[in-house]
Order: C-alpha cells, then sequence, then structure tokens
C-alpha cells in the first residue's frame, strides 16, 4: 500500500488518537484532525498543478507543518525533497537544481537563519520555484494553500474520498519514488537517495513493530525531521501503529525534550548518542520525571557502553533500541529486538530487520567472510533505494548486479547473525601495513576519567604510512591529557600499535546536523593545523 493508504487506515481505526503534538506552539491533532488537515494541503497542492512525481521541497526545523507536509505530498504523489536546515546559500540553490524542484515549503524569515532571504534568491536562480512560507508571523501561504484546497474541495462537490486528492490516491503505486533525501555528508558530497513508499513505509512500519508500538504509544522525536531518523523511524513508525509523535522543539534542545517526556507522559524518546550525553549531562537532570519512558532508538552513530547504561538505568528506557542503517536503505536494516541483552545492546547493533538480507564481505574480493571476521556489510531487499537521484554512475557503484547496497561501513557478524560495526572504510587507519578501526581504541578511551568525548584519526607519516591521533574533549576541571599520559594509560592495555602517538585537545568537533561527527573534515582541519 502507500503512505496515504496507511495513513486512512489508520484514521478509521484510532480516530481520535492524538496523533501529533507541537509543544512549542502547544497545538495537537488526532488522527482524524491530522487526516483532514492533510487533505486539504494535498487537495492545494494539486490546486496548484502539482503532479505526480513533481519534486517539492521542505527547508526547515522540526514543526508540525513538515510532518502535515510529509503527508500531503504522499497522498499527492509528490516526491518530497528534504532539505538539511543547515544548508546555505549554495547547498540550497544545488539541491534545488539537482533535484528539479518545483516548489519549496520553507520556515519565514529567522533572524539567525533567513531561510527566507535565501529561498528567495534560489527562486531567482532557479527560474521558476513556487514558495511557500510555512505558518509564521510574516506569512501565511501555507494556511492560504490548505485554504484553496479545502475551496476546491468544496467546489468539486464530491463527495468526501471522491475527490481528486482520492482520485491522485488511486492511481499511485508503492513502487513509485516518494522522497529524496540527501545523505548526511558525512564523508563527503551529500547523494540524493530515491526513495519510494515501499520502501519508506515498510521500514518504518517493521520499526514499530519491533518497538511494540500501539495508540497507547507517545514518541519524542528531538531528531531531525529532514532526515530518515525523524522521517522514518519516527513519523512512520509512530503514525502507522496509531502512536502519538511529539515535537519537543525546532531544534535539538535538551532539556526541552526531557521536558516533553515528562509533560506528555513519553513512552519513548528518540536520539543520536550526543543528544543522550546532552540529556544525562544536564545540571538538574534528576529533577525530570522520566518513569512513563519505556523505549526509545538511538541511531546514526556508535554509542558508548557507558552511555547506554546510563540511558537504560537513569532514564528508565529498558526497551531502548539501537537500529543501525543508511538513508540508501530507508534507513534501517538491523535492530536490536525487546528481549535482547545489555550486552547486545551496548556492542552489536542487533540483528537483520525482517525481510531484510545482509552479508559480510571482504572489501577486496566481494566475497562472503567467515561469521566474526571484519569485512564491509552489504544489505538486500525491499528497504534499498531505487538509486541516487539523476547519478546512474554512482547508483552502480553502491548497488551491485545482485542487488546488494554496499554500506561503506565495516561490520562483523556472529553466528546468530548480531551485527557489530566496527566504523567505516574510509576512516579505517593502515599504519605499518595494520589495520586499525578507530572505534575500537576510542571505546577504550572512554574509560579514561579527564575524557569527555574522543576521536581517533590517523594522519599521514613517513614511516608508517599513517599514525594515530586522539582528538580529545576534556572533562571540564579534569587535568587536560596529554599524549604522555594517555600512552601511559593504554600501555599494557592497547596492543602497542593501537596507541595514540598524537593528542590533540580541542572544544568541539565538526558535526552534521543528524548528530554524525565528520571525521574526514577533523582529518582535514587537523593537517591544515600541522601543515
Ligand atoms: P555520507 O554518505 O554522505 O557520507 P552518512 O553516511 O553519514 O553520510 P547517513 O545515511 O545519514 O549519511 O548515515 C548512514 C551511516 O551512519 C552508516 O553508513 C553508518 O556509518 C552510520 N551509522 C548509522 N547507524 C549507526 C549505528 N547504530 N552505529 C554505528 N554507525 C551507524
Ligand atoms: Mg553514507
Amino acid at each position: 500500500e502507500t503512505i496515504g493508504v496507511n495513513l486512512e487506515r489508520n484514521v478509521l481505526r484510532f480516530p481520535d488518537a492524538a496523533a501529533l503534538i507541537d509543544v512549542p506552539t502547544g497545538r495537537s491533532w488526532t488522527y482524524a484532525e491530522f487526516n483532514r488537515d492533510v487533505d486539504d494541503l494535498a487537495a492545494g497542492l494539486l490546486e496548484r498543478g502539482i503532479r505526480a512525481g513533481d519534486r517539492v521541497g521542505i527547508w526547515s526545523p522540526n514543526c508540525a507543518e513538515w510532518t502535515l507536509v510529509q503527508y500531503a505530498t504522499a497522498k499527492a504523489g509528490a516526491v518530497l525533497v528534504t532539505v538539511n536546515p543547515a544548508y546555505r546559500q549554495s547547498e540550497l540553490d544545488f539541491v534545488v537544481k539537482q533535484s528539479g524542484m518545483r516548489m519549496l515549503f520553507t520556515a519565514p524569515g529567522d533572524p539567525r537563519n533567513d531561510y527566507e532571504v535565501m529561498a528567495r534568491e534560489a527562486q531567482q536562480q532557479a527560474g521558476s520555484l513556487d514558495l511557500v512560507f510555512l505558518a509564521g508571523e510574516d506569512s501565511n501561504g501555507f494556511a492560504a494553500l490548505s485554504a484553496d484546497g479545502r475551496r476546491a474541495a468544496a467546489a468539486s462537490g464530491a463527495p468526501a474520498g471522491a475527490g481528486a486528492v482520492a482520485e491522485r490516491m488511486a492511481s499511485l503505486r508503492p513502487g513509485d519514488p516518494i522522497n529524496i533525501q540527501y545523505t548526511s555528508g558525512t564523508t563527503g558530497f551529500p547523494k540524493g537517495a530515491t526513495l519510494t513508499h515501499s520502501n519508506i513505509l515498510n521500514n518504518g512500519y517493521f520499526i514499530g513493530e519491533l518497538l511494540g508500538y500501539t495508540d497507547k504509544d507517545r514518541v519524542v522525536l528531538p531528531v531531525p525531521f529532514y532526515h530518515c531518523f525523524g522521517m522514518v523511524i519516527g513519523n512512520l513508525a509512530a503514525l502507522s501503529h496509531g502512536a502519538a509523535t511529539i515535537i519537543p522543539s525546532r531544534t535539538f534542545d535538551a532539556a526541552a525534550a526531557l521536558e516533553a517526556v515528562q509533560s506528555r507522559q513519553a513512552t519513548s524518546l528518540y536520539g543520536v548518542p550526543t543528544m543522550f550525553i546532552a540529556e544525562l549531562g544536564l545540571e538538574d537532570f534528576n529533577r525530570y520525571d522520566l518513569s512513563t519512558l519505556r523505549t526509545g532508538v538511538m541511531a546514526g552513530s556508535p554509542c558508548p557502553e557507558e552511555i547506554m547504561k546510563r540511558v537504560i538505568r537513569d532514564m528508565n528506557m529498558a526497551e531502548v533500541a539501537i537500529c543501525y542503517g543508511m538513508t540508501e536503505t530507508s534507513p534501517v536494516s538491523t535492530m536490536t529486538r525487546r528481549g535482547d541483552s545489555l550486552e547486545r545492546r551496548t556492542r552489536t547493533v542487533g540483528r537483520t530487520m525482517p525481510h531484510l538480507e545482509n552479508q559480510v564481505v571482504d572489501p577486496g574480493t566481494g566475497q562472503p567472510v567467515p561469521f566474526g571476521e571484519i569485512g564491509e556489510l552489504c544489505t538486500r531487499g525491499y528497504s534499498v533505494m531505487a538509486g541516487y537521484w539523476d547519478e546512474p554512475d554512482k547508483t552502480a557503484e553502491a548497488i551491485d548486479a545482485e542487488g546488494w547496497m554496499h554500506t561503506g561501513d565495516l561490520a562483523r557478524m556472529d553466528e546468530e547473525g548480531y551485527v557489530s560495526i566496527e566504523g567505516r572504510i574510509k576512516d579505517m587507519v593502515i599504519r605499518g601495513g595494520e589495520n586499525i578501526y578507530p572505534r575500537e581504541i576510542e571505546e577504550f578511551l572512554y574509560s579514561h576519567p579527564s575524557i569527555s568525548d574522543v576521536q581517533v584519526i590517523g594522519i599521514p607519516d613517513e614511516r608508517y604510512g599513517e599514525e594515530l591521533m586522539a582528538c580529545i574533549i576534556a572533562v571540564p576541571g579534569a587535568p587536560e591529557p596529554d599524549a604522555a599520559s594517555i600512552a601511559e594509560f593504554c600501555r599494557g592495555r592497547l596492543a602497542h600499535y593501537k596507541i595514540p602517538r598524537f593528542v590533540q585537545v580541542r572544544g568541539s568537533f565538526p558535526m552534521t546536523v543528524s548528530g554524525k561527527i565528520r571525521k574526514v573534515q577533523m582529518r582535514e582541519e587537523v593537517m591544515e593545523h600541522l601543515g
């Protein structure tokens, strides 16, 4: 089925259950109200001449309108291009052009972020781009679009369910593209993954199944909607099961997230590891009542074991799941299950999702490696993207003739199918012929009392090819670690070639908006610094 059909089924089952709660404005929608507003908006899109397959962008921090646009474009058959809210002019221009965008939803003027100014500039560049400003003081373009839709539906005099939107929905197929999502750009330039109804709806549905979502669940989403974490693991997983989605803030705010859990008695909380670290680190953390939480999702990058333990114990998230995946696989391909041991949830990213296949291959030969050995993880099945938008060469590089998506991630799989992620092929360091996986060293260094966060990178070295550098964020007030003290700490506990030769203490790491550390960029920065 398509995303629109799935929503309508849930409206019949749970008309009065909460679907969407926007904490900053205090507004909320039941499933029936949500579907009605989605229909008005979808009718407005048709009224403005949006055809099935047309690209419609959204460039905004999280807000209720974002979710309405997600579902309205799905009902109208438009391809929603989700634009990273951190993008600036040149990146926006690129995406508008690369995707051939016809309409762009964006936030009205914000003094810090001037979406409006940049959107108008992009419009100039593009020649023709219909701009719609989401609700705000300066503009009511969004309300006007919905009103147009309502008027058009009323004027057609068609009985409910037989209008233009229903007709469009009936013409859509599950294999139709519905989304272009650009990857995080952690390792280079973002690529636009083209995803279908079937890709993302099924993935969201199975995630919700494994989390045990029902109409009793209330899910707090501090993760960005433009990214698959927010729109699939968040919105689609919850809304395909009758659960409520709660938007705690426009962009991540640790206190607002916990406040929303407490005030809305949420059962589930999402985040990348750095978000949980910030929440656990709040000075008044103990003030929040988190007793209604039972589950949540942690994904996007590896989670230090210590943090995982604290999330389970101090945040009451006994059933928290780890998800692993990538934009190109819609996104989740492995996930921990509710009964998995603490060990499994700290050391692995769980097992393969239902109806998908994963295998670990030797990156050189492409042959599967034995259980327990490191290789490149490859994924096959319903969730693999249709391809990179308008980049057939990159698609052919990523998806092989047998349909395997090559993830670029290094992983091991044990005999029971549990997968652990050992890093990215691009982050692997080769020192004097030894393959070194920085992740292992990072895990070890987290146990150092003066280290609050750490990333290990390889830097060029004449003698060994590459040498290790630990980039460290120190615990405030603790003695600042240096190369000698780190070496001392590691001696006898790590193989000698894994001991970082250089240490750099820094205030922060370069991050993507989806919360990933941009190691490739960090390495470049270090290199520049070293001259
Ligand atoms: P780009 O492809 O543009 O360089 P990206 O790969 O970070 O950026 P995404 O699709 O957002 O873009 O992220 C997918 C990647 O995130 C995976 O390939 C993997 O490296 C990492 N990842 C996702 N989940 C986990 C997890 N649970 N544990 C470890 N790494 C993870
Ligand atoms: Mg990637």
